[in-house]
């Protein structure tokens, strides 16, 4: 496979399972050492790496708490490319939607982005090339019942992505998002969402079928190399062509 990140380090948050397992396999198979922040074990996915030839670490940190953010950041030399992927989606109607539920949806999407790039901006800035990727979603875009939690926290994803993109231009570090349709994971299967496998693709995506983490691992190795130097602020459906925005 292409080497075109070799050298560099990449963090990928909720890298332990699903989209960012399949993304970070991808990172290191492109030549970047990945090391993967996670609530959960990554070994499985570091396994994974090392069969491709590629470099791998793992720390377990919590992406939504500013202390444990502070302290996994302060053990690693440097994060050229950050791939703020960690999140929740459990659906709830609005009426049933507690505020602590709310409150855990924000810090989980949001805040957890907010915090890694926080800690990792100053580094790129130092050596004027930086890298930073997040996760939003399609459903920003739809009609869909019981996700006005889960739907506000991707439209902040596509906020924060905008805004500080606008800021970091002039140092080197381009900032975009990512916007998947449904995909199938562990999670999604387990979930009411495993419900929408078959018609969500075959009604709304002009490729008909179910997407797979794999589906988004060429948008973010391309995002993170110099191929994509003069793309920021930008919010790339990788959707099968689900979407227009
Ligand atoms: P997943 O549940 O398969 O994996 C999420 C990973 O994040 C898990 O390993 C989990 O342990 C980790 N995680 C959860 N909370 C964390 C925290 N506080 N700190 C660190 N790690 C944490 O999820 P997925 O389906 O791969 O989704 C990944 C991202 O893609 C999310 O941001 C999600 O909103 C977005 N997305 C998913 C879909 C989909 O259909 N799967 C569609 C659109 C967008």
């Amino acid at each position: 496979m292409n080497k075109r990140l070799e050298g560099k380090v990449a963090v990928i948050t909720g890298g332990a399972a699903g989209i960012g397992q399949a993304m970070a396999v991808r990172l290191a198979s492109e030549g970047a050492h990945a090391i993967i922040a996670d609530i959960a074990s990554a070994s499985g996915t570091e396994a994974m790496i090392r069969e491709v030839g590629g470099i791998a670490s793992s720390a377990l940190v919590d992406a939504s708490s500013p202390e444990a953010v502070k302290t996994f950041a302060g053990t690693l030399e440097r994060c050229d490319i950050l791939v703020n992927n960690a999140g929740i989606y459990p659906m709830t109607a609005f009426e049933d939607i507690r505020f602590d539920d709310w409150k855990r949806m924000f810090a989980i999407n949001v805040d957890s982005q907010f915090l890694m790039a926080q800690a990792f901006v100053p580094g790129m800035k130092a050596r004027r090339w930086g890298r930073i990727i997040n996760l939003t979603s399609t459903t920003f875009w739809l009609k869909i019942a019981s996700y006005v939690n889960y739907v506000s926290t991707k439209g902040a994803n596509i906020g924060f992505t905008h805004a500080l993109s606008a800021e970091l231009g002039p140092f080197g570090i381009t900032v975009n998002a990512i916007a998947p349709s449904l995909v199938r994971t562990a999670t999604t299967e387990a979930s009411e969402l495993a419900g929408m496998f078959e018609a969500l693709p075959a009604q709304l995506q002009s490729i008909p079928r179910l997407q797979v983490p794999e589906d988004l691992t060429g948008a973010v190795a391309f995002l993170a190399s110099d191929d994509a130097a003069f793309i920021t602020g930008q919010v790339i459906a990788v959707d099968g062509g689900m979407v227009r925005h």
